[in-house]
């Protein structure tokens, strides 16, 4: 029987992990497919404190890993495929397959990536169509690609991508961005970037083996045309990976786990933390800063639970 378990290994599990090994918790992390969660998937972090000129998302996350394994953490590659209440404050979980038993579990599983839900999507996906211009922007080098979507996951990844591609084509569905100002500005401001507003893409097309156009359609008067391009990046925001607790747990309308002011769900002994949770602020900072206050009670937990 674990102690505690932490699902998912972003910054918001990473950081639980971390406070609870220092509590002697000793807590088993389950890593997931997409491990390390959406900072493997970005370029520079700049908004993080203590890094006056930037750090890289990957390296953040290598170090927050190595830093709670230093005290004591262990991990498990594998997806929570099941998650149920086994009796009073246990739970289990069956990961690939293998059950695992834990008497209290910080649900750490982060947000993937939205997609538009077209077939063509799924035809042509890693073959022109992405969801990480760091990534595979550089696979485009000299090439024109298309952005669709107007928040600041979409400018940052056409600001990347204008470093090394041809030409940037934003298509947002509205006639303004969502993004923050500062990112408004160095979009429009690029020479590379350009913005056809009040679109959304219809249809992906290409010659079978890869993207040569998009079918884009006018919002306003419902005319469509068709648009040369090279590639098309996705970046119209995020679900909460929250599937597996459906039934279990209270998700809100948009599958967001429910959880009070100190991140604890309608479950005794279990816990919240990061994006699967938070659709206001989803932010690296804010999701560690849960992951303290998930593995801070779940420590108090514990600790009430056995001296019952
Ligand atoms: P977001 O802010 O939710 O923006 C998603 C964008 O995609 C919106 O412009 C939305 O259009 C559009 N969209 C959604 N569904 C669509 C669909 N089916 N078809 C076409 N367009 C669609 O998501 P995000 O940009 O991923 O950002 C998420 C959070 O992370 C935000 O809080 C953001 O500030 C933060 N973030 C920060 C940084 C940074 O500070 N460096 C970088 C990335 C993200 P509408 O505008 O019409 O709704």
């Amino acid at each position: 029987m674990e102690k505690l378990v932490i699902i998912g290994a972003g910054i918001a599990g990473l950081t639980a992990a971390i406070y609870a090994a220092r509590a002697n918790l000793s807590p088993l992390v389950i890593s997931g497919k997409e491990e390390g969660g959406q900072l493997m998937l970005t370029t520079a972090v700049e908004n993080y404190p203590c890094f006056p000129e930037g750090v890289m998302g990957p390296e953040m996350i290598s170090k927050a890993r190595a830093q709670a394994k230093r005290f004591g953490t262990r991990f498990k590659d594998g997806n929570v495929e099941q998650f149920s209440v086994k009796g009073k404050n246990i739970y289990e979980m069956v990961v690939d397959g293998e059950k695992i038993e834990a008497k209290s579990v910080i649900i750490a599983t982060g947000a993937s990536a939205r997609l538009l839900g077209l077939e063509s999507e799924k035809k042509y996906w890693n073959r022109g169509v992405h969801t990480c211009a760091t990534c595979d922007a550089p696979f485009y080098g000299g090439k024109d690609i298309v952005v669709v979507g107007g928040g600041d996951s979409a400018c940052e990844e056409s600001l990347f991508s204008a470093k090394v591609v041809n030409s940037v084509t934003i298509i947002h569905r509205r006639d303004q961005l969502r993004a923050s100002k500062i990112m408004q500005e160095r979009v429009l401001g690029n020479s590379k970037i350009k913005v056809v507003w009040n679109s959304s893409v219809e249809e992906i097309l290409g010659d079978g083996k890869k993207v040569t156009e998009v079918r884009i359609k006018d919002v306003n008067d419902g005319s469509s045309r068709e648009l040369k391009t090279d590639a098309v990046f996705l970046a119209i925001g995020h679900i909460p990976n929250s599937a597996v607790f459906k039934g279990v747990l209270e998700l809100d309308e948009n599958g967001y786990i429910i959880a009070d002011g100190r991140m604890r769900t309608k479950l005794p002994g279990v816990f919240v933390a990061g994006d699967v949770h938070d659709k206001v602020y989803r932010q690296a900072v804010t999701a560690a800063g849960m992951g303290c206050q998930a593995a801070l009670e779940a420590e108090r937990y514990l600790e009430g639970i056995s001296r019952q």
